[in-house]
């Protein structure tokens, strides 16, 4: 049977331009979501915008905008970049669409049916550039220490959800796996953070806030960004909020639980204390993975808009190429820890691993293949290790551990480029041809795996490579992916084609 593969990155809120860590994010679900494709998973990939609130209505005022004028606005910017980085999502959620609204209606209805939401007074300190209430110890000298100024003493009357009621089951919940948090570590902050500190009951609601999900049953209240955004990960599948018809049920492709939330540690916390929370209180079953990356800096240096070193997705795809930036985001460290990135680095990387190695390997063996008449499958190329290489590739990318997966890639092109430096076929042409026939075959072969491997990562340098090969990628995207993986796809009597270089030197 077809196995299902639901992923979602957060939705990414609208108060600015996408930037280089959502593009992180983003990327790195695509390249998880056509793998899935790749092997014949039926994937859907979510992400899109969350666009409600009161930073949302102050930023429009500013603009001179409506708040909907406003959001579409820089949602179109999202949706520019990701068509800009090729990526693959089956849908993008606004959550300002009818049907997300409607949804959130009928759950928040549905919750307080059930008792788990109840009139009361909040109390805080608020930091309206968060939009977040504030705990004395999350403040440093008093101060937001992301924003640097100090939160409002604020108090007043909301919709409270019982966050607290939740706690046991879900802290049990995630000690078992039953919610999975990757990696090891971030599971382990979480369980000390709900043994420490447990949960309280949260604010659901905001009176004096225009721009938002109007609370049904008293509509001087809006719903606060957590009743309204988390939602999305259902109403982004067509989840209409029946709580009868859950999507696990229902005839919505049979989606849900997500298998996984891919996100930045600083949404962790939430994602797993409130969002599952609510699922239990609408009886939905929980998401099976939080999978948790780290921070980017540049240069040493957080990203900020005051320090002017913000890299926006585009800026990336004009310097290198959209598939070569891909590469560069997705190498750029260690998948689930912080990473420090700089021009230099990318430039060097690119050098590196993308001229000098895939566009290299490629150029090279071509070259050298379009000197002989055919190649002749005689030896089986054992040594080139394809077969040990596929298995940790895909044991690596199930584990999401994206760069693992591409240093499986370089290593066999290391392999590949040592097996033609021992080999010499430049000289078997002259003195042994059936050799040299064999050792091409061998080589070339080893390229359309590595293209592959390469199409998750990089979809269009996957089509030139089989294109450079001979292959029609439209008939390769349409082969069985079992088969396409085993040695010997490659015909002998392929036209192999000197394409333009693949990744020239900056
Ligand atoms: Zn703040």
């Amino acid at each position: 049977m077809q196995k299902k593969f639901y992923i979602t990155t957060p939705i990414y809120y609208v108060n600015d331009k996408p930037h280089i860590g959502h593009a992180y994010t983003t990327v790195a679900a695509d390249v998880l979501a056509r793998y899935r494709r790749m092997i014949g998973d039926k994937v859907f990939f979510l992400t899109g915008t969350d666009e409600h609130g009161a930073k949302i209505e102050e930023k429009a005022k500013k603009a001179r905008k409506k708040p909907k004028e406003f959001t579409d606005e820089i949602a179109a910017k999202f949706q520019f970049s990701w068509g800009e980085l090729n990526i693959s999502n089956d849908n993008f959620i606004r959550t300002t669409d009818k049907n997300h609204i409607r949804a959130v209606t009928k759950a928040l209805k549905f919750m307080r049916t059930k008792g788990d939401i109840y009139k009361g007074v909040h109390k805080g300190l608020y930091c309206r550039e968060c939009e977040q209430f504030k705990t004395e110890r999350d403040l440093v000298d008093g101060l937001c220490p992301e924003h640097k100024i100090t939160p409002e003493k604020v108090e007043e009357e909301s919709y409270m959800f019982k966050l607290a009621k939740y706690k046991d089951q879900l802290l049990e919940k995630i000690k078992n796996n039953e919610l999975q948090i990757l990696p090891k570590e971030r599971k382990n902050e979480i369980i000390s953070f709900y043994e420490n500190e447990g949960l309280n009951d949260i604010s659901f609601s905001r009176k004096n806030v225009g721009w938002g999900i109007p609370v049904p049953w008293d509509k001087s209240h809006t719903a606060y960004v957590w009743a309204d955004a988390f939602l999305n990960y259902l109403t982004g599948i067509g989840w209409n909020g029946e709580s009868e018809s859950p999507p696990d049920k229902g005839g919505e492709g049979g989606f849900w639980p997500a298998d996984v939330h891919l996100m930045s540690k600083d949404i962790l916390r939430v994602h797993a204390t409130i969002w599952p929370a609510m699922l239990l209180s609408l009886g939905l079953p929980l998401p099976k993975t939080l999978f948790i990356h780290g921070f980017f800096k540049i240069e040493g240096q957080k990203m900020s808009k005051s320090l002017g070193n913000v890299i926006a997705p585009e800026d990336l795809v004009r310097r290198y190429g959209v598939d070569a930036a891909r590469y560069l985001l997705m190498s750029a460290t260690i998948f689930g820890r912080d990473g420090d990135i700089s021009q230099d680095k990318f430039d060097e990387k690119f050098n590196a691993d993308l001229a000098n190695g895939i566009g290299n390997l490629v150029a090279r063996s071509i070259t050298l293949a379009s000197k002989i008449n055919s190649l002749k499958s005689l030896s089986g190329g054992q040594e080139l290790k394809v077969k040990e290489s596929w298995l940790e590739y895909e044991k690596a990318l199930y584990e999401f551990k994206i760069d693992t997966a591409l240093d499986d890639i370089n290593r066999m092109m290391k392999i590949s480029d040592n097996y033609i430096t021992t080999n010499k076929p430049w000289e078997l042409i002259k003195k042994d041809k059936d050799k040299a026939a064999d050792i091409l075959y061998n080589i070339l072969e080893t390229i359309r795996h590595i293209s592959w491997m390469l199409l998750p990562f990089m979809p269009e340098t996957a089509e030139k490579i089989w294109d450079s090969l001979g292959l029609n990628p439209a008939d390769e995207l349409k082969k069985d992916f079992k088969k396409a993986i085993k040695w010997g796809g490659l015909p002998i009597d392929t036209k192999v084609n000197k394409g333009e270089a693949l990744f020239p030197r900056l």
